[in-house]
């Protein structure tokens, strides 16, 4: 691995190219722009985009070769991701260590319910409400600079139960003014890999221009990064001393 994290933004981008969705508006450069010129401000990471009408979906093997960390963003074609691309995916994130940040609505994408082994599936309501999100684990790196609690003004909800395998880590909480609560930054390990799912950032909102919002995408980079430990080998073995 490189000393620079390499990040691919990957993004369906279909929202911002509907004229009748404010996408495009709020993201001029689309959401995947917004997070890696974001990501690109931070000492150590380069970050590049992906995006689903591409060929391969943008996740050729030269770029996945030439990525340390995956950011994902789906919604309505999660179905048009094809299944090779998806093998390619969880076989660097499994067997590589590759990290893997899922964005909102990618909670249904291929590839987070493959990793996840559940259907994924939550409650939802597109209603302009008020999120709070409380960081429940000041010392974990995503927490890095965050407060006690930032809020979204505007965002769509999402509710328990949020059909996962409990986290290894439960980093954040959403709380949203119509009386739900979400578990909104979940860490997993899935083999050599770590996977951070991270709630907000619904199309029709600038949440991915929010400060807080990025600085905890930034963070996950850093911590969903490959780690450098030795190349694993497996099956059948001489023993190491005498027998
Ligand atoms: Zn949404």
């Amino acid at each position: 691995m490189s000393k620079v994290i390499r990040v691919t933004v990957w993004n369906e981008n279909r929202h911002e190219k509907n004229p009748n969705m404010p996408t495009g508006q709020i993201y001029p450069e689309g959401m995947h722009g917004a997070i890696a010129n974001y990501l690109n401000t931070l000492e150590g990471v380069k970050a590049g985009t992906a995006t689903l009408d591409e060929p391969e979906h943008g996740l050729t093997d030269d770029v996945l070769a030439n990525t340390d960390v995956l950011t994902w963003w789906g919604h309505g074609a999660h179905h048009e991701v094809q299944d090779e691309i998806v093998d390619k995916v969880w076989r660097k994130v499994v067997f590589d260590g590759m990290g893997l940040i899922v964005l909102h609505s990618g909670h249904f994408s291929k590839i987070f319910r493959r990793l996840m082994g559940t259907s994924c599936d939550l409650k939802w309501r597109e209603a302009n409400e008020k999120e709070r999100i409380w960081i429940l684990e000041p010392g974990h790196p995503i927490a890095d600079g965050l407060p006690e609690q930032f809020e979204l003004e505007h965002e769509e909800m999402y509710g328990e139960r949020f059909d996962i395998p409990a986290p290894d880590d439960l980093v954040m909480v959403s709380w949203f003014k119509g009386g739900e609560v979400f578990r909104t930054g979940c860490c997993f390990h899935r083999g050599r890999g770590k996977i951070f799912y991270f709630r907000p950032g619904h199309e029709t909102h600038p949440t991915y221009h929010d400060p807080n919002v990025l600085k905890v995408i930034g963070n996950a980079v850093k911590w969903t990064k490959p780690s450098e430990g030795y190349a694993v080998g497996y099956g059948n073995r001489k023993p190491l001393e005498e027998l």
